[in-house]
């Protein structure tokens, strides 16, 4: 059998109809910005692999690290125990943060971290005897696929069959300077039993990388801020360089309470979360009385393996080369940007640093089930090009090892496909 027939045999894919699907692409081996079939076909992974990889596939320093951490600790119960790499990587991380962060809590993934936020605040409420549960959201947010993320997710086709279960959600637009007085307004209405606001900084990813301007949400924030409402900002997928600053923090003028990481935290290479938080947060939970404690925890809390692959690709990511090269990956994308600007099938162009996306003008809403997302896919695949639209909305979000030549031959992909289909 051939390693496609085996896995239709076994295998459940993620946001995959099965049914209609085609056969996955067997995947033997990945180097840099490369991963190759079983055939020796060579993609350029234009997507970071669910926008994940930051420093390209299998390389050679992070794995290193995580094979000497391997060979000294795999794993440890982190209740009652500590170590090196997890002390290490929290202590590496605040220092990045903003200044109010003071505290590092340790999870699995990107929807995990979320869950935490949100049991944080609630409970901070709860623990001063205080009753706030109603959350605030952007509409079309995207937190991940847990229960809790799931429910201060924008409501979908995603979230439908669960739709009664999730938790009461107040969705408001993203900010904009028209919006921004009617917004306040609504959160005024509710500001006494809202406990938090959870959004994604500038960008939201899922929902078709849809952008935002900061000093709008710094603004949202103050006000937030002003009326004791606590912010979680999710820096799952902005966090680690891919908005061109090392976070979407950066670019605020406002401090959220509590963050959350995964995707680049570990460069792309093992499942790790982390939410942080600020001593204002983290206090409300010191008492003598044991109910007021975080019941949260998972049996790979703070892995050592995980934690190691972050340290070294933190380090990696602090490199002037790194930088340099973000730094070029974001002009390069903006140059870029103006060429599509042009282009007769192409429209609502927008960029954030190394992540650059752009819609095709068709008639249909649009949609994630939008058709053409799959020619597109199919069509840069057959060209060795792994690039995944959102519907109409397609994206680059390369690792930061891809070098310029790189970038303009996908550059010149895209332009010969968009040439080439027919909306
Ligand atoms: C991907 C994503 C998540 C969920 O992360 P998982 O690791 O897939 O659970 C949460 N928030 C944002 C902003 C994301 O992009």
């Amino acid at each position: 059998m051939t390693l496609q027939e085996r896995d239709r045999a076994v295998n459940w894919h993620p946001y995959t109809q099965m049914k209609t699907a085609e056969d996955a692409v067997p995947i033997v081996k990945g180097k840099g910005i490369y991963l190759f079939d079983d055939e020796g076909k060579e993609y350029i992974d234009a997507v970071s692999s669910w926008w994940v990889t930051l420093h390209g596939h299998a390389n050679l320093y992070i794995a290193q690290r995580v094979s000497e951490q391997l060979n000294t600790l795999e794993q440890v119960i982190f209740a009652g125990f500590t170590h090196e790499p997890a002390i290490q990587l929290s202590e590496n991380l605040l220092k990045l943060l903003p200044d109010n962060h003071e505290k590092v809590f340790y999870s699995d993934n990107g929807s995990t971290a979320v869950e935490v936020a949100l049991k944080m605040c609630i409970q901070y409420w709860h623990n001063q005897g205080k009753e706030k549960t109603k959350i605030l959201a952007f509409k079309d947010a995207y937190h991940g696929d847990t229960f809790g993320a799931m429910s201060v997710s924008g409501r979908s086709v995603w979230t439908k069959p669960f739709g009664e279960m999730l938790f009461e959600v107040i969705f408001i637009d993203t900010p904009t300077s028209e919006n921004l007085d009617n917004l306040k307004f609504i959160i005024k209405n509710h500001s006494e039993e809202i406990a938090c606001f959870i959004y994604e900084p500038l960008i939201q990813g899922a929902a078709g990388m849809l952008m935002h301007q900061a000093e709008d949400l710094s603004e949202l924030m103050k006000f937030c801020r002003e009326q004791g409402i606590l912010m979680i900002q999710d820096e799952v997928f902005t966090g680690f360089g891919r908005t061109g600053k090392l976070f979407a923090a950066n670019y605020l003028s406002e401090k959220p309470d509590i963050m959350c990481f995964s995707k680049g935290l570990t460069g792309g290479t093992m499942p790790m979360g982390i939410t942080s938080s600020t001593h204002q947060i983290f206090e409300a939970f010191l008492s003598d009385d044991k109910y007021k404690t975080l019941f949260h925890g998972h049996s790979f809390t703070a892995n050592p393996l995980a934690c190691t692959a972050a340290l070294a690709s933190m380090e990696l990511l602090l490199k002037e080369e790194t930088l340099n090269n973000i730094n070029l990956i974001s002009k390069k994308h903006l140059n870029f940007s103006k060429i599509l600007q042009q282009h007769p099938k192409v429209e609502k162009v927008r960029q954030t640093g190394t992540i650059l996306a752009w819609e095709i003008k068709n008639n249909e809403q649009t949609s994630y089930f939008n058709e053409i997302g799959k020619i597109l896919y199919n069509e840069f695949l057959k060209r060795g090009i792994i690039m995944r639209p959102l519907g109409n909305v397609m994206y680059l979000v390369p690792p930061y090892c891809i070098t310029s030549q790189e970038l303009d031959f996908v550059y010149t992909q895209i332009v010969e496909v968009l040439n080439q289909i027919i909306v």
